[in-house]
Formats: C-alpha cells, sequence, structure tokens
C-alpha cells in the first residue's frame, strides 16, 4: 500500500532544496478543509487556489462555501504576510448533473462519490494544465470521510493525461490534520457545513437528524 503523506513529505523536502517555488494549483472543496493543506504548503509552494465545486447544492449553500472559502483566504494571506492567489473558475452545474444522473439513490461513499471526485479533479487538473501550472493537489484527502487512495488513484491517472502538470499526493488527514484543520477552522471563525455537498448527502443528514430527535421524543 502506499503511503501518500510520505510521498508528500518526501516530495517537499526536495522541493526544500530549489532555489524557485514551483507553481501549485490547489483545489478547496471548502474553507474549513482549505486552512491544515494551505498552511503545511504555503513555505514550498506559490499557491493558487482554486473553487470548481458544482455539486454543491443548493446554490445558497454553495455560495456560502464559496464565500466562507474566500475570506480565509484573504485573511490567512494577510496573517503569514504571503500572496496567495484565487480563481473559480466557471462551474456547469447542469453538466455536472447530467453526469450524475442515475445516481440519485446512491448512498454516501459509493460510485457517485467515485464519479462526483473524478469529475471534479477532472476539472481542475485541466485548468492547471491550460494554466501552466507545475503542481496540482486536492485539499480532499484531509477528510476522514474521504478514502485518500481514490482520489490519489483518480488524480494518478490525470497526471498521465497532463503530464506536464506534476500531481502533488497527499494524505492530509494524516498526522491529526483533520484536527488541525478543525481549530484553524475555529480560529477564524469559518462557518462548518454538516453535509459533503449533493442532495444526497444533505438528504441523508437530514435523515439521520430527524431519526435522532425522534429517539429523543420517544
Ligand atoms: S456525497 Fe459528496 S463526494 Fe459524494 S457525490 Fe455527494 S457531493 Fe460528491
Amino acid at each position: 500500500m502506499i503511503d501518500y503523506n510520505k510521498e508528500l513529505k518526501d516530495t517537499l523536502e526536495k522541493i526544500k532544496q530549489l532555489n524557485k517555488k514551483p507553481k501549485l494549483l490547489l483545489h478547496a472543496c471548502c474553507g474549513p478543509c482549505l486552512t491544515y493543506p494551505l498552511s503545511l504548503l504555503l513555505d514550498y509552494f506559490e499557491i493558487t487556489i482554486s473553487f470548481y465545486n458544482p455539486n454543491i447544492q443548493p446554490y445558497s449553500e454553495y455560495e456560502r462555501r464559496l464565500f466562507t472559502a474566500i475570506k480565509f483566504i484573504q485573511q490567512y494571506a494577510k496573517d503569514r504576510n504571503a500572496e496567495i492567489s484565487f480563481v473559480l473558475p466557471k462551474e456547469d452545474f447542469s453538466h455536472y448533473q447530467e453526469v450524475m444522473k442515475g445516481r440519485e439513490n446512491d448512498k454516501e461513499g459509493g460510485i457517485n462519490c467515485l464519479k462526483c471526485h473524478a469529475y471534479r479533479l477532472f476539472l481542475n487538473y485541466h485548468y492547471a494544465y491550460t494554466h501552466h501550472f507545475d503542481y496540482f493537489c486536492s485539499v480532499m484527502t484531509v477528510s476522514s470521510k474521504k478514502k485518500s487512495s481514490e482520489i490519489n488513484e483518480v488524480a494518478q491517472k490525470l497526471e498521465k493525461m497532463f503530464p506536464e502538470v506534476k500531481y502533488l499526493y497527499s494524505d492530509f488527514k494524516k498526522e491529526n490534520g483533520q484536527l488541525k484543520g478543525i481549530l484553524l477552522a475555529r480560529k477564524y471563525n469559518l462557518y462548518r457545513q454538516n453535509y459533503c455537498g449533493c442532495l444526497v448527502s444533505l438528504n441523508e443528514r437530514l435523515s439521520i437528524a430527524s431519526m435522532h430527535s425522534l429517539a429523543k421524543e420517544a
């Protein structure tokens, strides 16, 4: 089994020896998941954050997560006295829905999530390729709900499609990465959502919440 955290550390060690920071496109799914990976990578790369997540529904929630991420980036850049760029590639919400058609009855963690990850990673990786980044990485491996191996394996295939952009392997949840992220999100007073993003995950969360309230009433 590949130790993706070790892969990351080895790459960072090599980058430290360079006299120039490579350009990294870092895909962020939301502000709280971005906190720890950004804090870790900022010393090594010239970073641009990309927020390309047409999976987030409803639109008010999408906006809330987007503004949370922007607020964090601005404040964090100030605090670290660093330059952090941000891009918002044009989302195509209806194309995402088309791609996910037929998976409406899946549960979180099934084939729907594999498709959803692959879709977002492809679009973000493609952006990195067309905009001549040296590296691409996604913060999604920080979440304990996501299998880092699945994300890294998809991205490994994309690296073969776009070999000019190296993929930065990661397993940000290792070494208490998720907890460090939660603490940073608290420090910056960030909104933290309680579902992954799509309506499947929202409905699952709502039905768990209603089961809990029924159990309390019983
Ligand atoms: S649960 Fe999350 S990863 Fe899975 S399909 Fe929904 S938004 Fe995508």
